[in-house]
């Protein structure tokens, strides 16, 4: 029964681009499992966009959602639209088609879907604001919004920070801490721009990030500044960076980012991005621990090969929680009507993702996986949303 999705949803999405032509997308949305709460799960904007893909993500966001312990179902939606290089106005206009039917099925007590790959804060704007004019209710349908319309602070920076005290949890297992230690990110996006921001926080250096053409290598940690500046402010490639910054490397194609000598490596882009190949040269160099910052972005023979040579590994269904954690957080001040603090927010997280450890860390023990935390969390969020289901009997 949690195998199959409750309900799912394609649709003809049209819009006209600035050349006036019309062109034509699929878009998508999965209400995979409701037993816990109302459906939850990004909307990802990519080429690469389908049904299996969309399924897969869903699937991962039933136990996600789960491990976090607050009442949030599983879902997952999107399209085969590819943002990149779109203007402003072809952006707006491809939202405010997709919401002509995505408005159908959401609402703050039903499914209330989030960002994902392609789409952020901008895109939750346009979203947003065609759910407004199509149902004439503010009732916080969508998480990730502006500050002044109903978002949360800290949602920005939540799963990246949330990966970060993950990663701190798990090494304190082997009486050890991320102080000092030298990390690689895969990604430029909205995950890998806040895991490395947390990272200095917490005394590591932050030394690569990538984009699907290539990676940057810079030795003396990465300038999240300017980071932010080329992705979050001129949505430009990354390969600009090595430009602006003295002492940093640009290298064409992206696996070439696990070959960089690490303690830590942070997959933050895409799923399949860390291979048994880029796992081998990881140990080879002698990495510490593993940590999925973006979702199942390690292919199972390099989670095992991880595993049987002693690596930490964190689970993106665990690791990466903190997003979708502070998204139900938002819901929660959106019911209320009032946006908590920054220290408020950030400290419930850093409570939800230290109990996540906790939990998957437990199931693990419990069910005869010691120390596997993939294996311990699947279980514990299996467990939650089983007993769930057979309360709620047969529907
Ligand atoms: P963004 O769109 O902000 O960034 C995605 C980054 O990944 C970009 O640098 C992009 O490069 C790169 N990327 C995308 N596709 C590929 C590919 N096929 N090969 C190599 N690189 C690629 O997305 P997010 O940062 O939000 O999401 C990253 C990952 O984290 C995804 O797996 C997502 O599902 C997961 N995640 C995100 C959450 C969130 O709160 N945002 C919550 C939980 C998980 P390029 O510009 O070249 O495409």
């Amino acid at each position: 029964r949690i195998l199959a999705p409750e309900r799912t949803m394609m649709f003809r999405v049209v819009y006209m681009s600035d050349g006036g032509e019309p062109c034509v997308h699929t878009g998508y949305r999965i209400e995979f499992n409701s037993a816990l709460g109302p459906y939850k799960g990004g909307l990802r904007f990519h080429p690469s966009v389908n049904l299996g893909v969309l399924k897969f993500l869903g699937f991962e966001q039933i136990f996600k959602n789960s491990l976090t312990g607050l009442n949030i179902g599983g879902a997952k939606g999107g399209a085969n639209f590819d943002p990149k290089g779109k203007s402003d106005g072809e952006i707006m206009r491809f939202c405010q088609a997709f919401m002509l039917e995505l408005h159908r099925l959401i609402s703050s007590n039903t499914d209330v879907p989030a960002g994902d790959i392609g789409v952020g804060g901008r895109e939750i704007g346009y979203m947003y604001g065609a759910y407004k004019k199509l149902t004439r209710r503010f009732d916080g349908a969508l998480t990730g919004k502006g500050l002044s319309w109903g978002g949360s602070l800290a949602r920005t920076e939540a799963t990246g920070y949330g990966s970060v005290y993950f990663a701190n949890e798990m090494l304190a297992t082997r009486v050890d801490s991320l102080h000092g230690k030298i990390c690689t990110i895969s990604g430029a996006g909205n995950v890998a721009i806040y895991t490395a921001e947390k990272l200095y926080q917490m005394q590591a250096k932050p030394v690569t990030v990538s984009d699907s053409t290539g990676f940057i290598y810079d030795a003396e940690g990465i300038d999240v500044a300017l980071l932010k500046d080329i992705k979050e402010v001129r949505r430009a490639r990354i390969k600009e960076y090595a430009a602006k910054r003295p002492g940093a490397e640009y290298h064409e194609g992206c696996a070439g980012v696990w070959t960089v000598k690490c303690d830590i490596a942070l997959p933050c882009a895409t799923q399949n991005e860390l291979s048994l190949e880029s796992a081998k040269t990881l140990v080879k160099n002698g990495v510490k621990a593993v940590g999925e910052g973006a979702n199942m972005p390690s292919t199972l023979d390099a989670i095992e090969y991880l595993q049987k040579n002693g690596v930490l590994f964190a689970p993106a269904k665990a690791a990466n929680a903190g997003g979708v954690s502070v998204s139900a957080l938002e819901m929660s001040q959106n019911s209320e009507r009032l946006a908590w603090t920054f220290e408020e927010v950030d400290q419930r997280l850093k409570r939800i993702m230290d109990n996540i450890y906790a939990q998957s860390k437990e199931a693990a023990e419990k069910y005869g996986a010691k120390g596997n935390l993939l294996a311990g969390a699947n279980m514990a969020g299996f467990v939650r949303v089983a007993q769930a289901m057979h309360a709620q009997g047969w529907v």
